[in-house]
């Protein structure tokens, strides 16, 4: 792979530079863009790329949004939402049908908040002005629905980077600062470049505060849109990166994503794999195929860490996704080829362009077409699975306080949270085919709740959350569940007590990596049961940034716990994915007529340890491990007896309340709550 990128990228430049030749040196006024009374070659404000000579400069967007919107002026507003370091306007450009008025959810286009990933603003200028005119798209169906239905923003947050970027229109322009924003002073070696824009973002979670971008003019703006609505429904954040088998990648943003919010943006993922085959022609495909060499496929998505093997903290997407702040569903998108350092009439070339402008259609389009027709997901759980209460919370203000004493560097305060990893199971619980009840030891023990009635049940990261008087008989119980037909999940640290469960495994077998995401890194058999069903580049299976955990190099600090892989094999286990080489993160264990499942990386409890300004989220499973739970969950436990009759509980009310004597807070609310609510399930024990 990366000797056909380093091929990719050579034969990419010579492409540059023989396009440069082929058109060579035209007037420096030849604007693409019907500005001053100039008609395109296609008759479009913005014309196609292979009819442009050039790419848009600001100046030329600038003029063109103002035609479209002076064509248009009912279907959409050219607005600013900031003004950047170097003094050039921020655009969102809002496309709505203004005749239809009252509330409606907001849709966001993030285009090139890299200023030197210069596709998506080409292709979101096209889509602009082509949603908007009768003759192009505008008389479309599903183009009026989305306009009367939604409020569409446009948004350009990086104009200093595209300004810098015209190495021959800009005044002291350069191809050093095109990423960024303006540098302070372009000439002072102290601050040689601009601030990454998309890292100063107040994301819930771990922040990386040494990071010197945080709260850039360009950012700020941006935030205050999000935080300008309440009803922020798919967004995407287009970039380019530099080169890639495939003609564009999906970055899945995770966080504290619940099922139907997953699944929503896994569609939308799917979703542009077909669209790229509606709207990037073959003809060009084969065309930059044969200039630039061979590419794989138009698109794969994965989590940033399965796509581009790292993450970052702080980005504008991550922001847009943050459960209880903006609740947006968001997404990233990376165009091959994409990162160019001067854009100019030498540097145009029309090909590459056009599939950039058409990749945007495709990602663009589809999730506009996905926004009017919006689907519920339910998750299977193919049987009646209960998961082991914890009722500790996480709390800014908690014994421990926030957890660490780096104090306050980034000089951002402290935002409170009270955060659990139980929040999960609440929520998968509303969007699953059955019931998924919690349950809490002291009733297993005391035998007020008989496992049977259930056919799984998941220790997830602690197998004892609570203490019992005699532990041995937690372990004893368990294991004759097991044996009798119960399925046994036990994810994340709760691997530990393999050895309590399983002759021939010990203590010295269970290992835990800290490393840079939790993930399965190699699955054995992709047509194992286990394993079924993974899409994507499947690999990530919980995020860091969203939980609190720093990452890269020496910060690594994401649990993976494993088994030794023939340690767990000898003793029967079954290997269905490996983190580290020689042990199983991801199997199971088949005893007696039940199993024993592990998944090592899934469920962690958010940490305090590193820098979290910003709060902490309950969890942030990805759609892989979505999907390897689900895996582990179908199954049927041959001793299962049925619940309590009738009277007792009511089948539609998943949770178990504290009417049924479990002590479980309906919808997981403050430490106060859990306490009383625990209370009075203790004195009804005792009156038993
Ligand atoms: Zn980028």
């Amino acid at each position: 792979m990366t000797v056909r990128r380093a091929t990719v990228v050579a034969a990419i430049c010579m492409t540059v530079l023989a396009v440069a030749l082929r058109l060579g040196t035209p007037g420096a006024g030849a604007a693409p863009v019907a500005c001053d009374g100039m008609p395109t070659p296609d008759g479009r404000i913005f014309p196609e790329p292979l009819t442009s000579l050039t790419y848009l400069t600001f100046a030329e967007f600038e003029c063109g949004i103002a035609l479209v919107e002076e064509a248009f002026p009912d279907l959409l507003e050219v607005t600013t939402i900031g003004t950047s370091f170097g003094g050039h306007p921020v655009y969102d450009v809002v496309m709505t049908a203004e005749s239809i008025g009252g509330d409606k959810p907001e849709l966001l286009v993030m285009s090139s908040i890299h200023g030197d990933e210069i596709g998506a603003r080409e292709g979101a200028a096209r889509i602009i002005e082509e949603m908007a005119d009768p003759d192009l798209l505008g008389g479309e169906d599903w183009v009026q629905r989305v306009l009367d239905e939604f409020r569409i923003h446009f948004t350009f947050p990086n104009p200093d980077g595209w300004v810098n970027g015209e190495i021959l229109t800009s005044d002291g322009a350069s191809v050093m600062y095109t990423r960024e924003n303006d540098p302070e002073d372009p000439l002072d070696p102290t601050e040689p470049f601009g601030q990454d824009l998309n890292r100063n973002f107040p994301v819930k979670g771990y922040f990386a505060y040494q990071d010197p971008d945080y709260f850039q003019p360009e950012g700020d703006a941006m935030a205050a849109l999000f935080e300008a609505h309440d009803d922020w429904h798919l967004g995407t954040d287009n970039h380019g990166q530099a080169n890639d088998e495939y003609l564009a990648a999906g970055l899945q943003i995770v966080g504290e994503f619940d099922y139907q919010k997953s699944e929503d943006l896994a569609r939308f993922a799917d979703g542009i794999s077909a669209g790229m085959g509606e709207y990037v022609s073959t003809q060009l495909f084969a065309q930059l195929e044969q200039e630039a060499g061979e590419y794989a496929g138009a698109y794969h998505w994965g989590t940033l860490y399965d796509i581009l093997g790292y993450s970052a903290s702080g980005s504008g997407i991550d922001y847009y996704n943050t459960p209880g702040v903006i609740n947006g569903s968001g997404f990233a998108t990376e165009l091959t080829v994409g990162k160019q350092a001067g854009t100019n009439q030498f540097t145009h070339n029309p090909v590459l362009n056009q599939i950039w402008v058409d990749s945007i259609r495709a990602i663009n389009y589809t999730m506009f077409q996905q926004a009017i027709d919006p689907q519920e997901h339910v998750f299977e759980t193919g049987g009646d699975v209960a998961y082991l209460f914890d009722p500790e919370r996480i709390r800014h203000d908690d014994a421990n306080g926030v957890g660490n004493d780096i104090g306050d560097p980034g000089q951002f305060g402290q935002a409170p949270y009270d955060v659990s990893r139980m929040t999960f199971f609440e929520d998968l619980d509303d969007h699953a085919d059955r019931p998924v009840t919690a349950v809490r030891i002291g009733e297993v023990v005391g035998g007020a709740v008989d496992l049977d009635r259930f056919d799984t049940l998941v220790l997830a990261n602690d197998a004892m959350p609570e203490a019992v008087d005699d532990e041995a008989a937690w372990w004893g119980l368990l294991a004759d569940w097991v044996a009798g037909g119960g399925n046994l999940l036990l994810t994340d640290a709760a691997l530990q007590v393999l050895p309590n469960l399983v002759d021939g495994i010990v203590a010295d077998d269970i290992q835990v990596t800290e490393a840079y995401v939790g993930s399965v890194e190699a699955f054995t058999d992709r047509e194992h049961p286990l394993n079924t069903g993974l899409r994507g580049v499947a690999s990530q299976t919980f995020d860091t940034v969203p939980i609190g955990y720093a990452f890269g190099g020496s910060n690594n600090s994401a649990p993976n716990w494993e088994v030794d892989q023939a340690a767990w094999e000898a003793a029967g286990g079954y290997t269905a994915g490996t983190h580290s080489g020689g042990f199983t993160i991801h199997g199971e264990l088949t005893v007696g007529d039940g199993r024993i499942g592990i998944l090592g990386a899934l469920l962690p409890d958010p940490t305090e340890e590193f820098y979290h300004p910003f709060g902490l989220q309950n969890y942030a499973v990805t759609y892989t491990g979505y999907t390897l739970l689900q895996n582990h969950l179908q199954w049927d436990n041959p001793s299962q007896i049925a619940a309590p009759a009738p009277g007792g509980e009511d089948d539609e009310q998943p949770a178990p309340v504290a009417d049924e004597g479990s002590g479980l807070p309906a919808t997981g609310g403050g430490l106060a709550a859990v306490g009383s609510v625990v209370a009075l399930a203790a004195a009804r024990r005792r009156r038993r």
